[in-house]
């Protein structure tokens, strides 16, 4: 199949090299002309394990390649995936679909031939209803199909959650996008993984109610976890504990400093606006987002407490600043309430991260910038692990201890034990667990 991937962002360029590794003739384009010619240069303009080697396997092999013109290679391909963001409107939280809508006026000029134009990015439903009526607008000849096929991959474990996804979603009008749709994935599906043909609405709305239901599954298991510290309670045992049924299920029951990142807080606010506009308001989500905004603050509110109430002219030491570990994405993530809350109280904030310093130096400039963990810790007045990457789970405590000018540790990922924190010499705290004694 010949696939244009427009837009080669964290999601464009994992789903093209994928596709690429799978057989299929790639071009990706992006119309950022600087991430065109990083990639064409043999760079990546991201940060995602294993996707450097999987880009250059696939442009040596002639199946990857790069471009910021989408006419010649949209004209000759079976399928275009549209993989533009899709970031919050400013001002009313709708999504902002102008770069697909762009996106599609584009293809439009340049379609020859059947082609399948397919919704990558997570668009409102009858977003591709619009997509169908610019196309036809723009071009009224063309012959084509708007198919919508939403992606679950997560940040961080993009290649393998693309490459044996839990299913795959796609929604048509017409049944001529099924076939090629078929040929586009047949690689995964011969793996087991299930294909799920919808209606072209309901695959839209598929992808809002994941990533609301996964949004709120963190949400409980936060406020449960508050409702342990005020209890006497271990939420590590009850997210077990209620994570062994099979009807709840183990994952995204980790407590901790709330959700963030390029989608669930964007993907929550959309859909309870469209819903709004549709007058059956998801209230249960609405509650999600305004817990979850709140929970961010709260957590520099903790780390405050554990100083005592009192940060002003206090050297405040974080370790980790992406949304998560294995990103140097920091969209929404918690770190920035938290290192302006702490701010506003006074505080001085040194931190490291190993991937998300670049992008985090232009959100927050505030911050004295270090090269590890025990830079941070040196002469801090009290440190908080912000994000679990693997390099903090293994910290030397003792050296960790001598330099710190007093040993508090605030762990808002619970990747240490209270008993041992506390043997260690620490004045630890940590969400939703009782202090050891
Ligand atoms: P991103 O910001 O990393 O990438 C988007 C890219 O599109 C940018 O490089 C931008 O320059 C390019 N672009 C914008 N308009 C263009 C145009 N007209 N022509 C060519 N290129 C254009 O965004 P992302 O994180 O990859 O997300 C893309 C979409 O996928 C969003 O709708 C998002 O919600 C969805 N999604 C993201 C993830 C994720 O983990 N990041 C997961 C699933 C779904």
């Amino acid at each position: 199949m010949q696939i244009v991937m427009i837009g080669s962002g964290y999601v464009g360029l994992v789903s093209g090299a994928c596709f690429a590794d799978f057989g299929h003739d790639v071009v990706c384009v992006d119309k950022d002309a600087q991430k065109i010619a990083k990639l064409k240069d043999g760079g990546i303009p991201i940060y995602e394990p294993g996707l450097d080697q999987l880009v250059s396997g696939n442009v040596a092999a002639g199946r990857l390649s790069f471009s910021t013109d989408l006419a010649e290679p949209v004209a000759k391909a079976d399928v275009v995936f549209i993989g533009v963001g899709t970031p919050t409107r400013r001002g009313d939280g709708h999504a902002d679909l102008s770069y697909v809508y762009a996106a599609a006026k584009e293809i439009a000029e340049a379609l020859d031939g059947f082609t399948v134009i397919v919704t990558k990015s997570t668009v409102p439903v009858g977003t591709g209803d619009e997509v169908e009526r610019i196309i036809r607008e723009t071009n009224p000849s063309a012959d084509f199909a708007v198919a919508s096929n939403p992606e679950f991959l997560r940040e961080g474990a993009a290649i393998e959650d693309f490459k044996r996804p839990d299913r795959i979603v796609v929604g048509i009008e017409d049944e001529k996008a099924r076939a090629p749709m078929e040929a586009v994935y047949r690689p995964l599906y011969l793996n087991k993984s299930p294909i799920l043909f919808t209606r072209r609405r309901t695959s839209e709305l598929i992808k809002y109610a994941a990533n609301a239901f996964l949004a709120m599954k963190i949400t409980f298991i936060n406020e449960i976890a508050d409702l342990c510290e005020k209890v006497g309670a271990d939420v590590q045992d009850v997210s077990r504990g209620i994570g062994l049924d099979n009807r709840i299920g183990a994952k995204f029951l980790h407590a901790g400093p709330g959700y963030g990142g390029s989608c669930f807080p964007k993907d929550t606010l959309a859909l309870a606006k469209t819903a709004q506009d549709y007058d059956s308001p998801v209230r249960l989500i609405e509650t999600t987002v305004a817990i979850n905004d709140n929970r961010k603050r709260a957590m520099a509110r903790k780390v405050i407490a554990a100083m005592d109430g009192d940060v002003r002219g206090k050297r405040i030491g974080l370790l980790g600043l992406t949304f998560k570990p294995n990103t140097d994405d920091m969209r929404e993530a918690p770190s920035i309430a938290i290192v302006q809350a702490l701010t506003d109280a006074g505080a001085k904030v040194v931190a490291y991260d190993p991937e998300g310093m670049n992008a985090a130096r232009e959100l927050l400039p505030e911050i004295d910038y270090v090269q590890s963990a025990y830079e941070v810790a040196d002469g801090a007045d009290a440190l908080a692990i912000v994000t679990e990457w693997d390099a903090f789970r293994a910290l030397d405590l003792p050296r960790l201890k001598t330099l710190m000018k007093a040993p508090v540790l605030v762990d808002l990922r619970n990747v240490y034990s209270p008993a041992e924190m506390t043997e260690a010499g620490f004045h630890y705290s940590s969400i939703g667990r009782p202090d050891a004694d």
